[in-house]
């Protein structure tokens, strides 16, 4: 517990640059010992785990989030002081399977109160849909990065990540944090609790929203760079066609290119969505050669001033109307 202690100079830096501010040297992973502020401190690996724990745990926590906003959180790497800084975290929230070398961290951190969320709700492999095939492959081996670090469970091999994107698993997320939150920090455990379904009726509108805003549709087809939708598809009957897997940089393969061409004639998609965080190059490039519109869709992995909504309920509003108006809502 106090190998930090031997490289302070490297520990200190990781814990400021984290934001932590236990660090004393008795600072156990008792959670309710909190920071010294007497709040608990918080470590997100990525914006939709730092919006469940800033709505959640609302005064009573001080959250860091470990993925900069603007940064493309897959491949994040962190550096040895902000892994060193970790352990004094009082409570982890992370998702499994999304940044890799934030799993390795966490695991090392050996945090009491960890949270993986991707263990409060249900993951699927979107690789096996017939017609997904391409996308969500590539998309499956970038999250694992199996050939790099090849220590990825089997379970999870192969699992699309991207719970956020649905309203309703986001929710189960959300209870299952709330939960977590209400034991590792038992004296605030009425306000977790109220903090959680106020959330969870938000998220319960936006479901709703929708599921009336989709419902009746021209098209049931939208066309992506980023893989990033297929919960989000599923739960309201839409299909997703990613153009180039998860990583939204990557160039595509001419043989999905024509693919892509084909599926955009048959399906009548209007648009070819891209995101904030990265490269338009390759949707413009397309939508420029299938004489389509093109349109942002964000896969909300961080909230920079170029989002459209200041947070997540804002920016799932705007991905509704952007939907609405690609797939032409009536
Ligand atoms: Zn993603």
């Amino acid at each position: 517990m106090n190998v930090r202690r031997l490289i302070p100079t490297a520990a200190v830096a990781g814990a400021v640059a984290l934001g932590l501010t236990t660090l004393s040297a008795c600072s156990s992973s008792d959670a309710a010992e909190g920071g010294s502020d007497g709040k608990l401190d918080v470590v997100a690996s990525f914006y939709p785990m730092q919006f469940l724990a800033e709505e959640i745990g609302g005064s009573h926590v001080s959250v860091t989030t470990l993925t900069k906003p603007g940064t493309e959180p897959h491949d994040l790497e962190l550096s040895p002081r902000q892994t060193g800084g970790l352990s004094d975290a009082d409570y982890i929230l992370f998702l499994k399977g999304v940044q890799p070398a934030v799993d390795d961290a966490v695991e090392q951190a050996g945090v009491k109160n960890t949270v993986d969320a991707a263990k409060l709700t249900t993951l699927e492999n979107h690789g096996s849909e017939v017609g997904h095939d391409h996308g969500h492959e590539e998309e499956g081996e970038e999250h694992g990065h199996e050939g790099e670090h090849g220590h990825e469970g089997e379970e999870e091999a192969g699992l699309d990540p991207h719970i956020w994107l649905d309203p309703v698993k986001y929710a189960e997320v959300a209870e299952g944090v709330g939960k977590s939150l209400e034991k590792a920090d038992p004296d605030h455990a009425a306000d977790y609790r109220k903090n959680t379904d106020a959330l969870v009726t938000e998220l319960n509108a936006l479901d709703t929203a929708y599921e009336t805003g989709l419902k009746n549709t021209s098209t049931k087809t939208f066309i992506t760079t980023h893989s990033a939708f297929g919960y989000l598809a599923e739960r309201y009957g839409l299909t997703q066609e990613g153009i180039a897997g998860i990583d939204p940089e990557a160039e595509p393969s001419p043989a999905r290119i024509d693919e892509i061409h084909s599926v955009a004639e048959e399906s009548k998609a209007t648009t070819v969505f891209f995101e904030t965080l990265a490269s338009d190059k390759t949707a413009k490039t397309l939508a420029k050669d299938l004489g389509l519109k093109t349109g942002v869709l964000d896969p909300l992995e961080g909230i920079t001033d170029k989002s459209a909504g200041a947070d997540y309920i804002e920016v799932m509003k705007s991905n509704l109307i952007a939907l609405q108006k690609a797939l032409g809502a009536k």
